[in-house]
């Protein structure tokens, strides 16, 4: 088959590995100079591909995640990557990494192994569904293909290629798109007083978020503080789920100290008219420690409650050139099981653009890397 994949990043790249010696004809357009430089930056250029456990619960869609990772479990994926593309993977904790610990190895790896026509700096103008296949108008040409496939991403990092310029084309075609909203993202609180000097400042908690006093989310991690609000990978966790729940406001307490803090408390309670700064500066960095006084002091709160819980408000979150994913995009209605479009068979869709996300910790490149092997495993059948 002749086959036109659209954008060479993570899903792009994964679905050409996995067509590698099957006899197709593939051509990768991507409107960047170069293949997959999102994919070379992720997991803090590690790239954290996968993870041990890929329980739907880390998905936006249940139901879909378990079809799928049901077919395309983690064993699967491993299998997959070690034996079939001869590319060893290393296991730390649940998180899982090419062996080289490089993303940009790992992109350079996926490009030596891939025999396709590479076209940077495309320009994609339209396409049409004919009797001989599909039309692609691209850089001033008409090309004739026997399948389409969109794996442009969403709209998060524009820098790296994904800016959402081909959600016009694809509307225009009448698929409905859900809108795009930045996820695992830093947010943006209210108490902003004294962030200032703390900024930078990396803290170990239970983060446990709020909406209309029901506590919808907790997670042990490290919050990083920020000028105006909170990052970290626990934050980011938080921001996408009140972005799918639609939450305009919501409270976020974290806990610093959840499972010594009432030996701490007592501590405390000795040492607080001594010397707290002391006393705090035991746990924490010095501007650290100073913020809580500080809080303590405004707030009329005691350090003791305050160690115990600080608690920020959520009023929103950055903007997509600061997010990791992006939230909507195509949605899973127009798809069937193979990602190929309902209406337009020739038509198909795979990664970040569709309407699905999941948590950090390798989910969202697990999902490109099963969409892509599930749409290859469909073309090895027919
Ligand atoms: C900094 C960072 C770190 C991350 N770390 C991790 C991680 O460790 N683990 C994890 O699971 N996920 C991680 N993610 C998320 C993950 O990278 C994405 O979910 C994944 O790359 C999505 O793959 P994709 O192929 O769908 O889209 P992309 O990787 O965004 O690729 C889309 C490609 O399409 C091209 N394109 C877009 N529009 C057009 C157009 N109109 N014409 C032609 N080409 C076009 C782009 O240039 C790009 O090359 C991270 C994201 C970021 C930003």
């Amino acid at each position: 088959m002749k086959i036109a994949i659209i954008g060479a990043g993570a899903a792009g790249l994964f679905l050409a590995r996995a067509l590698e010696g099957k006899g197709h004809s593939l051509t990768l357009f991507d409107h960047k100079e170069q293949a997959g430089k999102k994919l070379m930056a992720t997991g803090n250029g590690r790239c954290n591909l996968l993870n041990t456990n890929l329980s739907s619960s880390f998905y936006s869609n249940k139901e879909f995640a378990e079809t799928l990772f049901r077919e395309y479990t983690y064993q699967e994926l491993k299998r997959v990557v070690e034996e079939e593309w001869l590319c060893p993977l290393m296991e730390i904790g649940d998180y899982v990494y090419p062996a080289s610990l490089s993303g940009i190895a790992f992109g350079h790896y996926l490009k030596a192994s891939i025999h396709a026509n590479f076209v940077f700096s495309s320009k994609i103008g339209d396409y049409a569904i004919k009797e001989d296949g599909v039309h692609l108008f691209h850089d001033a040409k008409e090309e004739v293909f026997d399948e389409l496939v969109f794996a442009t991403g969403g709209m998060s990092t524009p820098k790296f290629g994904s800016d959402g310029s081909i959600f016009p084309l694809l509307q225009k075609h009448g698929y409905a798109i859900k809108p795009l909203e930045a996820g695992l993202t830093p947010i943006k609180v209210k108490e902003t007083s004294g962030l200032k000097g703390i900024s930078g400042v990396r803290l170990k908690a239970l983060c446990e978020v709020y909406v209309s006093n029901q506590k919808i989310y907790e997670e042990n991690g490290e919050v990083l503080f920020r000028k105006d609000g909170l990052s970290g990978i626990v934050i980011f966790n938080a921001e996408s789920i009140l972005v799918h729940l639609g939450a305009k406001e919501a409270k976020i307490v974290l806990r610093p100290i959840p499972s010594f803090q009432k030996d701490r408390a007592t501590a405390l309670m000795k040492w607080k008219e001594i010397a707290p700064t002391a006393y705090l500066e035991s746990l924490f960095v010095p501007s650290f420690a100073n913020y809580l006084l500080e809080r303590s002091r405004e707030e009329k709160v005691p350090l003791s409650s305050l160690l115990n819980e600080i608690s920020f408000t959520y009023i929103g979150h950055s903007s997509f050139e600061d997010s990791t994913i992006s939230i909507g995009g195509v949605s899973l209605d127009e798809i069937e099981d193979d990602f190929s479009s309902k209406r337009e068979k020739s038509v198909h869709f795979l990664g970040e653009i569709l309407d699905f996300d999941g948590l950090c910790g390798g989910y969202n490149l697990s999902f490109c890397l099963a969409s892509a092997l599930k749409k290859a495993k469909s073309w090895a059948k027919d």
